[in-house]
C-alpha cells in the first residue's frame, strides 16, 4: 500500500492550466503559501508530433462517447502548452448580462504578457491571401492579438501546436513556474481525487501519485481542472450540479489548394487573422496545421484523401469556430457524452460555406477544396456561474472555489484563454486576498 503524506497551505489549486497557473501566481506574488497539484507530468518540450501527444490526453485520440474527438492536454501549463496563442477579449457579454467586468484584468494581463496585435511582417504569403479576399468579399478581417513575442517568433514556423521550442509562445507554464519562484510547490503526476468538506467547509484535498498518497489541508481550495476535469472532481465530492452539459467551440479546417502564380510556402505560423467578431456563432481565421497533423486529418477523411498530402506545401487553410449549444453531459469518471444539434450542424454548414468562398475568391481550385470533421477543442460551462458557482467563483461549499473554462455562463465560441486568466485575476483581487 502506498504511504501517505499530509502536508497543508494557504491555499491548495488542482491543475496548472491557464486558470489554476493564474491563481497560484497572483497568490504566490502576494506572499500565501500555495500548493498547485498538476495531474499531468512537467513534460519536455521535443516540438515535433510525438512530444506534442506525449502531452495530449490518449496521444490526442480522446473523443466523446459518441467518437467526437476532443483534444486536451495534462502537462505543467494544461492545453496552453499546445494552443495556437490567440488573445481575444472576453465576451462583452460576460458585463452586460452577468455584472462580470474582466476589461480591467485583461489589460493588465496584455501588458504583463505583451500581447499585441499580430505585425505586418509575420503575415506569410497564404495568410496574406486569405486576408485579400475576405476583404474582397467585404469580410471583416484583422490581424489577431497574440499570446507571442513576434521578435523571438520563428515565423517561418507552423509548431505552435506541438509547444513552442522558441519560447515566444506565452503559456500557462510560465505563470505556474513564477508561481514556484516565489514559493509555490508544484506536484506533478498529482491526480486529485476530491475535495475534504468538513461541516459544510472545504479543508483541503485527497490526492495520489505514483508513489503516495496526499492528505492535503488547506484554508480555501480552487478546482482549475479544465472544464473536463473539474466537474468530475466536483461531482467526486457531491456537487451533483456540475458536469450538466457543456459547449466545446467545434473547430472545422477547409482546405484548397492555392493558385499557380503562388509560391510555395509550406511553413506559416497558424491564427495570424481573421474574422473576430462572432456576433453571427463563427468566428473564422486562417489556420494551416503542421503537416503530420494535417495527414491525420486526411486520413480520418479516408484513404481517398491521403493524396491531399503532396499538396501540402500549396494548401491555404481556413478555420471556422462555432459558437455551439450546450448539451450533454461530463461524468465523475470523466467520460463525457455531447452531440451536435441541428442549429450547431446550421452554423457549421454556413461556416464551410463561408471559408469555401474565401478560398474561391483566393483563387483556389474549387476541386481541391475538402472540409475537416469538426473537433472539440475548448470544452467549458460545466461548473457554470449562476448554476455550480457564484458571481465570485465560490460553489455552494463555503472555501471552494473554481476558476477555470468550467465557470463560463453560456457557450463560448472564442479562443477563452484570455478571458480564463482575467478570471484568475479577478478571483484573488475580488475574493481570495480579502480572506486569506
Ligand atoms: C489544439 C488547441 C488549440 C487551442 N488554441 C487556443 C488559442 O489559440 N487561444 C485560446 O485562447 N485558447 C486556445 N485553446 C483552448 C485553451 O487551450 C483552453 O481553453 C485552456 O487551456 C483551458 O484552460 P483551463 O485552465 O480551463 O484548463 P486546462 O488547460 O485544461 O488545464 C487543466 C489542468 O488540470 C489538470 N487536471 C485535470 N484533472 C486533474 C486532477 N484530477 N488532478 C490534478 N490535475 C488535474 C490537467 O492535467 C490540466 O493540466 C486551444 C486548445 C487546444 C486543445
Amino acid at each position: 500500500m502506498k504511504p501517505t503524506r499530509k502536508i497543508s497551505a494557504d491555499v491548495v489549486v488542482i491543475g496548472s492550466g491557464p486558470g489554476g497557473a493564474t491563481v497560484a501566481r497572483e497568490l504566490s506574488l502576494l506572499g500565501k503559501s500555495v500548493i498547485l497539484l498538476e495531474r499531468g507530468a512537467d513534460h519536455k518540450f521535443y516540438g515535433n508530433l510525438p512530444g506534442c501527444a506525449l502531452m495530449l490526453e490518449k496521444l490526442g485520440f480522446g473523443t466523446t462517447m459518441e467518437g467526437h474527438p476532443m483534444l486536451r492536454a495534462m502537462t505543467t501549463g494544461g492545453s496552453s502548452m499546445l494552443y495556437g496563442g490567440a488573445a481575444i477579449d472576453p465576451p462583452p457579454w460576460l458585463k452586460k448580462n452577468y455584472e462580470i467586468d474582466l476589461e480591467p484584468y485583461a489589460r493588465m494581463l496584455k501588458e504583463e504578457i505583451g500581447i499585441k496585435p499580430t505585425p505586418d511582417h509575420m503575415i506569410g504569403p497564404k495568410a496574406r491571401r486569405i486576408m485579400k479576399a475576405a476583404h474582397e468579399l467585404n469580410i471583416s478581417w484583422e490581424p489577431m492579438n497574440k499570446f507571442i513575442d513576434h521578435d523571438r517568433c520563428k515565423q517561418k514556423c507552423p509548431e505552435c501546436f506541438y509547444g513552442c521550442k522558441t519560447g515566444a509562445k506565452w503559456t500557462a507554464r510560465d505563470f505556474a513556474y513564477e508561481a514556484v519562484e516565489k514559493g509555490a510547490s508544484l506536484i506533478n503526476k498529482a491526480r486529485v481525487e476530491k475535495v475534504k468538506i468538513e461541516n459544510g467547509k472545504a479543508t483541503g484535498v485527497f490526492a495520489e501519485t505514483p508513489k503516495e498518497k496526499l492528505d492535503i489541508s488547506s484554508r480555501v481550495t480552487v478546482v482549475s481542472a479544465g472544464g473536463l476535469g473539474t466537474p468530475s472532481i466536483l461531482l467526486r465530492s457531491g456537487i451533483q450540479e456540475a458536469g450538466d452539459r457543456f459547449f466545446a467551440d467545434p473547430l472545422i479546417i477547409t482546405y484548397g489548394n492555392a493558385p499557380e502564380d503562388m509560391p510555395d510556402s509550406p511553413k506559416e505560423p497558424p491564427m495570424l487573422c481573421g474574422k473576430l467578431d462572432n456576433a453571427d456563432g463563427l468566428l473564422i481565421g486562417d489556420l494551416p496545421e503542421p503537416m503530420p497533423m494535417f495527414l491525420l486529418q486526411m486520413l480520418y477523411l479516408g484513404p481517398g484523401k491521403i493524396k491531399n498530402i503532396r499538396k501540402y506545401p500549396r494548401k491555404l487553410a481556413v478555420m471556422i469556430k462555432v459558437r455551439d449549444e450546450m448539451v450533454g453531459y461530463v461524468k465523475a469518471d470523466e467520460t463525457c457524452s455531447k452531440h451536435y444539434t441541428q442549429a450547431d450542424r446550421e452554423k457549421m454548414e454556413r461556416g464551410i460555406e463561408l471559408s469555401k468562398k474565401i478560398l474561391l475568391q483566393a483563387g483556389c481550385d474549387a476541386k481541391s477544396i475538402v472540409t475537416t470533421p469538426p473537433r472539440m477543442a475548448h470544452p467549458g460551462g460545466t461548473a457554470r456561474i449562476g448554476q455550480v458557482v457564484d458571481n465570485d467563483l465560490e460553489t455552494k461549499i463555503e472555501n471552494l472555489y473554481v476558476c477555470d473554462a468550467s465557470v463560463f455562463p453560456e457557450p463560448c465560441g472564442i479562443p477563452p484563454v484570455l478571458s480564463i486568466l482575467s478570471f484568475g485575476k479577478r478571483l484573488v483581487d475580488t475574493r481570495l486576498k480579502h480572506i486569506l
